[in-house]
């Protein structure tokens, strides 16, 4: 399969290209050269195991290593789940599901895409002889995935940008204390969004970004989308059938990767009803699709940090598809939107999404009445996938942390803390931080002198 930009720039790429790149050289994203349906019988199958299904798609797009090679890929990224079944369906209600995302290493969904990630770095390195420098942003679980998938591997450092103060004290301490001299968890002193735009600056840079060799890890890089797009199926093929006609799929919402995923998947034939993006109090994506109208705001630090995001970069893949796949439009847009700090959509059709908005107060008595209703007990984030749902619906709400990474405001909302034992071995170690400058000179700086 081939990769193009979503600007429209430079030649198709392979997949193990588009892999090593992230960001395309026009500063646009990539994605599929197209979408092939999905094989009926994925479908209708009862759920497979999710490395073999995790194969069957992956596979579509993956077209440079032998079967061989990616089954082995596949195996060490999905094998050490705390859950055998990977991503587990739970039913609360007759119509009401929550499927698990949080059983990776790092106890997030991010680990879905980024233990995938770390083992196709590991074999590129090995393939290329060429080391590596990995940098991202982080609001705090996509860098502790990142680094639950690197830490230790040979050829690679790895730089996270965090905000400091802004993520919980568990999520840095994934960061920051796991002993491994390849990790660098840089904080700084502004927002995610701050550090997501260095990111961008330096890896835009292409002079910089070849001395350095550098790749990206955040949700630009397609890989952590295609990856993504398994559990939706895998969700989809352990409903019970009677509610396989109509399903929700409810997304709690930051970068729209997470989202993007399971809409890309239904455009290659899972039957999905309605994707719901759930926001926090940072809602430029609610806005957007109920106006049309993509216009960022401050950051307001909310109890869902790592949803504390306006700028949403995964937005431009759909804006690509938007356009009917007409790249010249979208790099009008993305110059529009840079220009003037704001969009309208022309024609914006937002037919198979909607959007809802939880407050912090919102997000404490989703957390409280699912306890009650379930005794289930959910995080943050995934609290906010839980607002407004329509009981005649069939609603599958993506759990995309584990609550155990959020004791504070758990216990603020139902007077207990849950526990994971990976995390309260990390509550015994020392942090190990780097914190350098809020500027894109400062963090480049920093990468010269301790780049591999
Ligand atoms: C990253 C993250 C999100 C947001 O996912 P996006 O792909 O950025 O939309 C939601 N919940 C948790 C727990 C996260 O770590």
């Amino acid at each position: 399969m081939e990769f193009v930009s979503t600007r429209g720039g430079g030649t198709p790429v392979s997949f193990t290209e588009a892999f090593a790149r992230g960001l395309a050289p026009d500063g646009g994203l990539y994605v599929p050269r197209h979408l092939p349906l999905l094989a009926s019988d994925i479908l209708v199958e009862d759920a497979m195991p999710y490395a073999a299904l995790a194969w069957d798609f992956l596979s579509l797009f993956d077209t440079d290593h032998d079967s061989e090679h990616l089954i082995d890929i596949i195996d060490r990224s999905y094998g050490d789940f705390s859950d055998t079944i990977n991503a587990p369906l739970q039913q609360l209600g007759d119509n009401l599901f929550v499927l698990e995302l949080f059983h990776g290493p790092s106890l997030s969904f991010k680990d879905f895409g980024l233990q995938l990630i770390g083992n196709l770095f590991e074999e590129q390195i090995e393939r290329t002889g060429i080391p590596i420098n990995v940098l991202g942003a982080t609001s705090g679980d996509t860098g502790s995935a990142a680094i639950h998938g690197l830490a230790g591997k040979k050829g690679v450092n790895v730089f996270i940008l965090y905000p400091e103060g802004r993520i919980s004290d568990l999520q840095e301490r994934q960061m920051t204390c796991t002993g491994a001299e390849n990790i660098f968890p840089i904080p700084i002193k502004g927002t995610f969004d701050d550090g997501q735009a260095i990111v961008k600056e330096l890896m835009s840079d292409l002079e910089f970004k070849d001395k350095m060799r550098l790749s990206a890890i955040n949700s630009i890089n397609v890989v952590r989308v295609l990856a993504q797009c398994v559990y939706y199926i895998h969700a989809y093929t352990q409903l019970p059938p009677d509610n396989r006609d109509d399903v929700n799929f409810v997304v709690p919402t930051g970068n729209f990767g997470n989202i993007f995923a399971g809409w890309m998947v239904h455009q290659m034939g899972l039957p999905v009803d309605r994707f719901i993006v759930a926001t926090n109090q940072n809602d430029i994506l609610y806005r957007l699709f109920n106006t049309g109208e993509y216009q960022p705001d401050m950051v307001h630090p909310s109890h869902a940090p790592s949803m504390d995001i306006q700028v949403a970069s995964n937005f431009e893949r759909f804006l690509y598809y938007h356009n009917e796949k007409n790249a010249k439009s979208t790099l009008a847009l993305m110059e529009q939107f840079k220009k003037d700090g704001s969009i309208t959509i022309p024609n914006f059709n937002a037919s198979n999404f909607s959007a809802t908005r939880s407050t912090d107060e919102d997000i404490l008595a989703n957390i409280r009445r699912v306890k009650e209703d379930y005794d289930y007990v959910i995080d943050p984030h995934t609290a906010c996938g839980f607002q407004n749902l329509s009981p005649d619906r069939t609603h599958v709400v993506l759990a995309t942390a584990h609550p155990a990474k959020f004791p504070d405001i758990i216990k603020k909302a139902i007077g207990e803390t849950p526990t994971d034992p990976s995390l309260e071995a990390l509550k015994k170690k020392e942090k190990v931080t780097y914190p350098v400058e809020a500027t894109a000179a400062a963090v480049r700086q920093f990468l010269e002198e301790n780049g591999i």
